[in-house]
């Protein structure tokens, strides 16, 4: 008999920020793994001293030049400067879609992608900055680190799809259960075999959710069941890291409900947020975001959430 197919090797399971490393129960393929994705236009933070201050806000340097002096130092640093931690959806069929469309950006990054199969990459050390979701103040991006998590959002949808100008819906229902049908190019990326793409919660019949967003109804179906595991494990290890990143989301604390619009402290709060808590968009060079959108389910974050923290109610 012919041995059934393997996956490959279990991944490392350690996220980093300034050489400093907790194991948080995921899959994570770092940047120097084999297989890996290498963050092509890393920044330097302002607030913190342990590199070239050439590399804050400036073109991309060669790889070489990321250097972090004394990392005792500068994990001092992060730690007081990164208090959030923003989702993002990338609107890719997978995260290697996602890195070819960073790679050929000469700005775009993200310290973490999160692929349909809950596999985490971590794109370099959390001490850099990337510029994913500069807030409507402009400044979000030093005081944040982020995560783009794989989900087509509106591309999904045929009559919404605008990007890939999609031809038919990408979710279909096969036996009575919702599936994207990823095409074989990008499922040949995927760390996991023969991995099915299957919504963690379908809405309805139609399958997929739809929500108003800062201003916009956002249609789209779920993230997948492993997604959902992993993104909150990573949270908790990010918080275990980077302390002042809380586990919270934003709450209204009189409903005690979830907003999904531009939140008003979106500055100050410490925690895990949205794209769409911090950026409305202010003006034309400054988009309205939507992400992670209508379908992520906040709840169930805010359940394990609390669950962790012993706190009967969001503070
Ligand atoms: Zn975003």
């Amino acid at each position: 008999m012919t041995p059934p197919p393997s996956d490959p090797p279990a991944a490392n399971q350690s996220i980093i920020a300034c050489g400093q490393s907790v194991d948080i129960g995921a899959p994570v393929v770092l940047w120097n793994d084999k297989g890996g994705f290498n963050c092509p236009n890393k920044r330097g933070r302002e607030n913190c001293s342990q590199h070239d201050p050439v590399l804050d806000d400036q073109p991309t340097q060669p790889d070489a030049a990321y250097q972090i002096l004394d990392p005792k130092v500068a994990y001092q640093e992060l730690k007081k400067t990164v208090y959030q931690l923003i989702l993002h959806y990338d609107v890719c069929y997978c995260s290697w879609q996602c890195h070819q469309i960073m790679k050929d950006s000469t700005f775009k990054g993200s310290q973490f992608y999160l692929d349909l199969d809950g596999t985490i990459y971590q794109t370099c050390d959390l001490y850099w900055k990337t510029n994913t979701g500069p807030s409507d103040d402009r400044i979000g991006n030093t005081r944040s680190v982020h995560v783009e998590m794989a989900n087509l959002s509106w591309e999904a949808l045929k009559e919404e799809s605008d990007l890939y100008k999609v031809t038919k819906d990408q979710y279909r229902k096969i036996n009575g259960q919702w599936q994207l049908i990823l095409p074989q190019t990008y499922r040949d990326k995927l760390r996991t075999r023969d991995f099915k793409v299957i919504p963690a919660r379908s809405h309805k019949q139609r399958g997929y959710f739809s929500r108003r967003i800062n201003g916009a109804m956002v249609r789209m179906w779920d993230f997948t069941e492993e997604q959902y595991q992993s993104v909150i494990k990573l949270c908790r290890g990010i918080h275990r890291l980077l302390p002042k990143v809380k586990l919270r989301i934003p709450c209204d604390t009189k409903t005690h409900r979830i907003p999904l619009d531009r939140i008003r402290n979106f500055s100050r709060f410490a925690g895990v947020m949205g794209h769409c808590h911090i950026q409305q968009g202010t003006s034309d060079d400054l988009r309205p975001k939507y992400d992670p959108g209508s379908a992520f389910n906040w709840s169930r974050l805010r359940k394990a959430f609390l669950k962790e923290t012993g706190k009967r109610r969001p503070s």
